[in-house]
């Protein structure tokens, strides 16, 4: 799984980063709990992120009822394209459907554009 670098996967291991940094922060509330404002500034943040982390799973959900499907030309599997540009999802191949990128250096600034 970690060789998975296609951005879905990326967003997807921001969105599980998010639910341990909200935990963790919760739990660093717990020192603090001589202090209830301190305490409950620590509560609502993890809250935040947690929340934050559900928004971002719920959004991964809705790209990926915008991604291509394409059969990717390297390896000869089926992999999603999200964006201009992306990798495929099995040997990280740099993949495009502009015409005018093909053959260019894979670079992600091309995906800015359309954000
Ligand atoms: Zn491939």
């Amino acid at each position: 799984m970690a060789k998975y670098s296609s951005k879905i996967n990326k967003i997807r291991t921001f969105a599980l980063g998010l639910v341990f940094f909200g935990m963790i922060i919760m739990y660093g509330g717990i020192f603090f709990r001589d202090s209830p404002i301190i305490m409950t500034i620590f509560m609502i943040l993890g809250l935040l992120c947690i929340g934050l982390s559900t928004a971002v799973y719920f959004w991964i959900g809705m790209l990926s009822t915008k991604t291509i499907q394409v059969v990717c030309p390297n390896c000869n599997k089926p992999t999603k394209i999200l964006g201009r540009v992306d990798m495929c999802m099995h040997c990280n191949e740099p993949l495009t459907l502009d015409k005018t990128l093909e053959g260019q250096e894979f670079d992600e600034k091309y995906n800015r554009k359309i954000k």
